[in-house]
């Protein structure tokens, strides 16, 4: 067993396809309607990084998926992937027949797998939902937290933060509650140069001071109203207590 400082990804989606993130070669009827949760631990250096990549990949694959499953079916269900993102401390391990990992599930003692899974659950389809300790890590990261600059198709636009929105989860507490809602794809156009920019540890760009400095009033005031909201709850708290 081994003791780790990690975020966690969590996945949900809704319907199983087979194993791993590919679906089956072809899709000869619709797949049975299922839940299929699967996390994954992402620790020793870049571990915030790598499990945004592999987080806003999935979420790039799940709007795929569900356009290949729609163009072939136009009466399936609502599906997708959901994603949460948490980090902290957290004791991973295997159980089950040594040796035959199809017969092991694994086991955990922290509360960050738990976090990633109502993190998950509290957005919808294709959204990346991070908690607020995920968010103040990749916050300070150009690449993660503004736009490429292009409208997806490769025609110049301002590179903008709307990308993010604020999202409390309510299933979390104060200290992690307040998080952030990521809504894009990877850009079909700069995608995979940002990825490899991001996995190489690249954090500023020089495209995107304005971005920037509204990112930085925006985190501000937001601050700002999380700390009213919280010192109201506690002098109600205070109040009833007195009572
Ligand atoms: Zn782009």
């Amino acid at each position: 067993m081994s003791s780790l400082s990690l975020p966690i990804l969590r996945t949900r989606r809704d319907w199983a396809l087979g194993s791993g993130l590919l679906p089956p070669p072809a899709f000869t009827k619709p797949p049975p309607v299922a839940s299929w949760r699967r996390f994954t631990l992402f620790w020793g250096g870049m571990q915030y990084e790598r499990a945004m990549c592999a987080a806003i990949t999935i979420r790039t694959f799940s709007n795929d998926l569900v356009e290949r499953l729609q163009s072939k079916w136009s009466t399936i269900p609502e599906t997708g992937f959901k994603l949460g993102i948490a980090s902290d401390h957290v004791l991973v391990k295997r159980i089950g027949t040594p040796r035959i990992p199809a017969q092991q599930e694994p086991v955990w003692a922290g509360k960050p797998v738990n976090y990633a899974a109502k993190a998950a659950q509290s957005g919808d389809r294709h959204e990346i939902i991070v908690t607020r300790s995920v968010w103040d890590t990749i916050i300070a990261n150009d690449y993660l937290a503004i736009t490429c600059g292009c409208d997806g198709d490769g025609k110049p636009t301002k590179p903008t933060t709307a990308i993010w929105q604020d999202m409390t989860i309510e299933r979390l507490p104060e200290d992690e509650r307040e998080g952030r809602r990521l809504i894009a794809a990877w850009c079909k156009i700069h995608g995979p140069e940002f990825c490899a920019a991001i996995l190489a540890g690249k954090r500023q760009r020089s495209d995107v001071a304005e971005a920037r400095m509204w990112l930085n009033r925006a985190q501000m005031a937001r601050a700002i109203r999380v700390k009213d909201a919280t010192d109201r709850a506690n002098r109600r708290r205070q109040a009833g207590l007195a009572r």
